[in-house]
């Protein structure tokens, strides 16, 4: 209700749709993180170093000037790059000059898809666990968010499962692969399950494949646009924070055909005008690392992936070891707390690391048995991080905590 208060002072109190939304956990988490001085494995922060060559080639372009806009659609050099690759890495085939959009993150990318090609009302499904702000972001384009719910430890899509999902309203589906949370990655006969149904149902297929060059044991990514002719209905999202452990850059892109792109590049404009400039010199520097660069990268999650896990079971929680992403769920149902805020906070404040409430990725009760980790930290961080862990001991809810001032001063406290 808007109006004035009884003093007289006008209020705005927020639009309807913005009823019920709040401030992720995620962000929570790392300002409790902030104030307590702990670890911080709750929010995808990802403070590994940024390749040379890429802070490099933007802080070259702040001194050359590169102050002004871009094109709403990017830098049409960085736009070639991007359509390289994604012949290369993805099996897509983009046209540079009409199907390619440099966003603001992947957030700008889904922010502008879901505004620029659904209308209020709109159904869109999301496999939870999910990542919230799929969610939010929609509900805050006034679309009507579905959901369909996948269990571990394997998180499999049937068609059958997807079928009951879908609502006459329904009028896209988002697949998030490698997913945040999960770590799951979609094989080709799920993403065939979904074709068939989009088809069918005549949906757009929204894909989020942030964490597309961050997976485990040789599991092969695919991108939903190259299965079961789904291009024509498909907006595929990538950023580029986690491949370059740049979070804090905001710069990502999506790839559409061309009717599609058009309207996601005007969105794009009117919300952010373009991608900040001299840092899309940097990332077009990025592009040009060598395959060397990528399977480091995967080779240094993976060691991260399996430190972490060993010390959460040794902390007494259940580990489901991801495919894909570099987070973590771990049950936590042994530790007897009830909730997830419960255990979250009880490990925050005792074991001094912070971590997601499973809550936050679902929207019944389910996650309230999990936890979130996330290890893209340096080594030093995730080893202090483990040793806490591993000597956190909660028991029936009750909690043996040992994190004491000395630690807060230590790796990763920040
Ligand atoms: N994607 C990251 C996460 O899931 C960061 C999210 C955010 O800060 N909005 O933690």
């Amino acid at each position: 209700m808007r109006g004035r208060t009884a003093a007289g002072t006008a209020f705005f109190p927020a639009a309807n749709r913005l009823r019920g939304l709040a401030q992720s956990d995620i962000r929570r988490m790392s300002r409790e993180s902030d104030r307590l001085g702990a670890i911080n494995l709750g929010q995808g922060i990802c403070d590994l170093p940024t390749p040379t060559v890429v802070a490099e080639a933007a802080k070259a372009a702040i001194d050359a000037d590169e102050s002004t806009y871009t094109y709403p659609e990017g830098h049409l050099a960085l736009r070639q790059a991007i359509a390289e690759k994604a012949a290369r890495d993805n099996g897509l085939t983009v046209v540079p000059e009409g199907e390619v959009v440099v966003t603001v993150g992947a957030t700008g990318a889904y922010t502008a898809a879901v505004n620029a090609l659904l209308d209020p009302g709109d159904g869109i499904l999301i496999m939870e666990p999910y990542y919230g702000y799929h969610v939010n972001a929609a509900v805050v384009a006034g679309l009507e968010p579905h959901f369909l719910t996948l269990a571990p430890p394997e998180f499999t899509l049937t068609e059958e499962a997807l079928r009951a999902a879908v609502r006459p309203t329904t009028r896209a589906i988002v697949v998030c692969t490698p997913s945040n949370p999960s770590g799951k990655m979609f094989d080709r006969a799920e993403l065939e399950a979904v074709a068939r149904v989009a088809h069918e149902r005549d949906l757009l297929v929204i894909s989020d494949e942030i964490y597309e060059y961050i997976r485990y044991d040789d599991c092969p990514h695919l991108s939903p646009a190259t299965v079961g002719d789904l291009w024509p209905r498909s907006v595929t999202i990538t950023g580029l924070s986690k491949t370059f452990s740049i979070t804090g850059w905001r710069l990502g892109y999506a790839l559409a055909p061309e009717p599609l792109a058009r309207a996601i590049a005007l969105v794009n404009d009117l919300y952010y005008v373009c991608a900040p400039n001299p840092l899309q010199h940097g990332v077009l520097a990025g592009f040009a690392l060598p395959p060397s660069y990528f399977a480091g990268m995967r080779s240094d999650y993976q060691r991260k992936r399996d430190r972490l896990c060993d010390a959460l079971a040794a902390a007494g929680m259940s580990p489901i070891v991801p495919t894909g992403a570099y987070y973590v769920l771990a049950d936590v149902s042994q530790w007897g707390f009830g909730t997830a805020r419960g255990a979250a906070t009880a490990l925050l404040e005792h074991g001094g690391v912070a971590s997601v409430p499973g809550s936050a990725f679902y929207q019944g009760t389910t996650g309230e048995n999990l936890l979130r980790f996330c290890f893209a930290k340096e080594d030093a961080v995730i080893e202090e991080a483990c040793r806490r862990i591993r000597r956190f001991r909660p028991r029936g809810g009750l909690v043996v905590g040992d994190f004491v001032e000395a630690d807060r001063s230590g790796p990763g406290a920040r």
